[in-house]
């Protein structure tokens, strides 16, 4: 799915995984997040830890971006 959308994939430490910013965890495909197993970051600890970051950062992104369609 994540393919068809246009994400591209390399070969991460456990195969094969989405490109994605490793701090923001947006893929090359603007506005595609990717969380949990097929990740880097794999486990139960990190699939709940990444979202917990990650969440502020977007909803950030997506306030900073209505102020500006609104200025
Ligand atoms: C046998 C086994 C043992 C493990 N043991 C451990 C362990 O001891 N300790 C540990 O930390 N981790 C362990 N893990 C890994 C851990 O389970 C995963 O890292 C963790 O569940 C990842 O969470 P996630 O939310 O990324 O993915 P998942 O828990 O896989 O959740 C993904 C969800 O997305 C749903 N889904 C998939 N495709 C779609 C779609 N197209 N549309 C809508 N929904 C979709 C799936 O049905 C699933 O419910 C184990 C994994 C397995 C398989």
């Amino acid at each position: 799915m994540l393919k068809d959308l246009g994400v591209k994939t390399e070969t991460g430490r456990n195969g094969e995984v989405p490109v994605y910013n490793k701090e923001t965890f947006e893929t090359n495909v603007a506005g595609i997040y990717v969380a949990g197993h097929f990740t880097n970051h794999r486990h139960i600890k990190a699939a709940i830890e990444v979202p917990g970051r990650i969440i502020p950062k977007i909803k950030e992104k997506l306030t900073t971006r209505t102020q500006r369609t609104q200025s």
